[in-house]
């Protein structure tokens, strides 16, 4: 029998949880969910990440509004998934800031992204109908963009650190607290989700990079908040992930098999380490199909649809 497609079987609400990491420093957890996080300038705010819909998005901003009522003059969004962009609406921010690539794929394929995701997930969709539209950013860069926080808060730097996760991904550094908001480069006990990824380039130099800024508090995409040696080894777990469905993909192609035999012998050798955590059986298909794509020449992610979804999962998962 067919597993239940993606995470459309997972309806279990997650408890959300809120800590504050230094003066004027927040992160929101929730069980495995996308994480969100909030950076206290002297009289404005930046948040980090939008959640799915402006409604899911309200609820994390009221229990931000219990610590400060400062605005929110930045809205920093790590790239361009749906999950990490629609609630963009809730936070009124002056500014909305993301890579320029960003900006690009929310052009070429947000709408697409929109319902893959949707149907992928969606409990995490509160209230669909609260989304006003794709989010576009305002602000883009490409390589770094400095925030000063004002007073004596010192700077927050939004940095660009190669392919990865998808095309455009970038990270949040606070060098004075030496905390690191790392959106979906690095994944604390989740499964990854690879399936716009760069997968060579993710498990070399765009992890090198993230790991040189030698952060003592981390904050994946999803999974809990790390603190010292646990940083180093959310990134080598990450790292793993990648190599081993590199590895395995890699010896498939060089044999002749098929998208299905590497699919099964990738499943089998992560399992053991990562088969229990969040999303994993969701995941696995989409990430086996854009590796086997990307060893085998296709340079960009083909863009997810909702009627690609399906039939890539009705052929590996079924
Ligand atoms: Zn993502």
């Amino acid at each position: 029998m067919m597993k239940p497609f993606a995470s459309s079987a997972d309806l279990t609400e997650k408890s959300q949880t809120l800590e504050v990491l230094a003066d004027g420093v927040y992160a929101l957890t929730a069980e495995g969910d996308p994480n969100v996080g909030a950076i206290e300038g002297a009289d404005f705010l930046v948040c980090f990440e939008a959640m799915a819909t402006p409604a899911a998005a309200r609820t994390w901003l009221a229990r931000l509004r219990e610590h400060t009522d400062k605005p929110v003059r930045y809205l920093v969004l790590s790239h361009y998934h749906a999950v990490r962009v629609l609630g963009a609406s809730a936070f009124e921010a002056d500014v909305i800031v993301a890579h320029d690539m960003t900006r690009a794929l929310v052009a070429e394929r947000g709408q697409q992204d929109w319902e893959s995701e949707y149907g992928r997930m969606p409990r995490l969709f509160e209230e669909p109908a609260s989304i006003p539209g794709l989010t576009h950013p305002t602000a883009t860069f490409s390589d770094r963009f400095t925030i000063d926080l004002g007073g004596d808060r010192g700077d927050l730097e939004l940095r660009y650190c190669g392919r990865g996760h998808t095309e455009g991904d970038i990270v949040a550094w606070l060098p004075r607290q030496r905390i690191l908001f790392a959106g979906d480069l690095v994944e604390a006990q989740a499964a990854l989700y690879t399936g716009d990824a760069f997968h060579r380039e993710w498990a070399t130099g765009t992890l090198d990079r993230v790991a040189a800024l030698d952060a003592q508090t981390l904050i994946g995409g999803r999974g809990a908040v790390v603190h010292g040696a646990d940083v180093g080894a959310a990134i080598s777990q990450t790292r793993d992930f990648l190599r081993v469905m590199l590895t395995e993909v890699a010896a498939v192609q060089s044999r002749g098999g098929t998208l299905k035999e590497a699919f099964e012998i990738v499943h089998t050798a992560l399992a053991p380490r990562y088969g229990g955590w969040p999303i994993f059986e969701h995941c696995l298909p989409f990430d086996v199909s854009r590796l086997w794509d990307e060893l085998s020449g296709v340079e960009r992610p083909r863009i997810w649809t909702a009627e690609r979804d399906r039939q890539v999962w009705a052929e590996l998962q079924g």
